[in-house]
């Protein structure tokens, strides 16, 4: 299979709430450790609207299906992550307008497209214990499949190792955004749970591509 339909993006959406509402109380566990203990409430809140307005999006392109992600992550989760992912979907979405299918280089530009976004509010870089610490491998890992030329399946796989190897890292880092930033060294030695919400994210997407 070389694209990813549009059902499979629906998937894709449903699949996440699914995952957040099971990890609701994991991820806000490791926020509780260096933040305020919101983040899997957060995420289970916000993908459980999105879930309640799939159908609403039923027939819609990808871009316009991933700009409703955003504006309703937006309106219905506070704090930090609402606007980040909010962002995130928005990016992507514009990018991704009028599409029914993606390719590869499709998912690439968008997933791309939306981690500018996280960057462009959030400030964020490489190593700031942050859920770009998560993306930027996984965009760099999608541009070297693009490169390569790999099927869908193998840059999935291999996007989700960039993730997983991503977000391990965060675990030694000194926060330096966020809330957990106010702790300093004491940071270190706690996953970053915006982190750990993204990384399932990518493991979701691989879930739906090798279907
Ligand atoms: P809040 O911190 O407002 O309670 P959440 O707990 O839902 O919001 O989300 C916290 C997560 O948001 C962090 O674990 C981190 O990954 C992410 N985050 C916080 N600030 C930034 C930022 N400036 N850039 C990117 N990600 C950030
Ligand atoms: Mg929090
Ligand atoms: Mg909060």
């Amino acid at each position: 299979m070389n694209v990813i339909s549009q059902v499979q993006i629906n998937d894709w959406l449903k699949e996440i709430a699914v995952v957040m509402s099971k990890d609701k109380d994991y991820l806000s566990q490791l926020d509780a450790a260096i933040g305020d203990a919101d983040h899997g409430v957060n995420m289970d809140r916000g993908f459980q609207k999105v879930l309640g307005k799939l159908e609403s999006f039923n027939g819609q392109d990808i871009g316009a299906i991933f700009k409703n992600t955003g504006m309703t992550l937006i309106s219905s989760v506070g704090g930090a992550s609402g606007p980040l992912y909010g962002k995130f979907f928005m990016q992507m979405g514009m990018a991704l307008k009028g599409k029914m299918e993606l390719n590869l280089e499709d998912l690439k530009e968008g997933i791309s497209k939306g981690l500018d976004g996280v960057k462009g509010i959030g400030k964020a870089s490489l190593g700031d214990k942050t859920m770009v610490d998560v993306w930027i491998p996984v965009v760099e890992s999608l541009n070297e499949s693009v490169n390569e030329q790999e099927t869908l399946e193998i840059a999935a796989a291999k996007m989700v190792e960039a993730a997983e190897t991503g977000l391990k890292s965060t675990i030694n880092m000194i926060a330096r955004k966020g809330r957990a930033s106010y702790l300093g060294e004491r940071s270190i030695g706690h996953q970053d749970p915006g982190a750990t919400s993204s990384c399932s994210i990518v493991k979701v997407l691989q879930g739906i591509i090798v279907e």
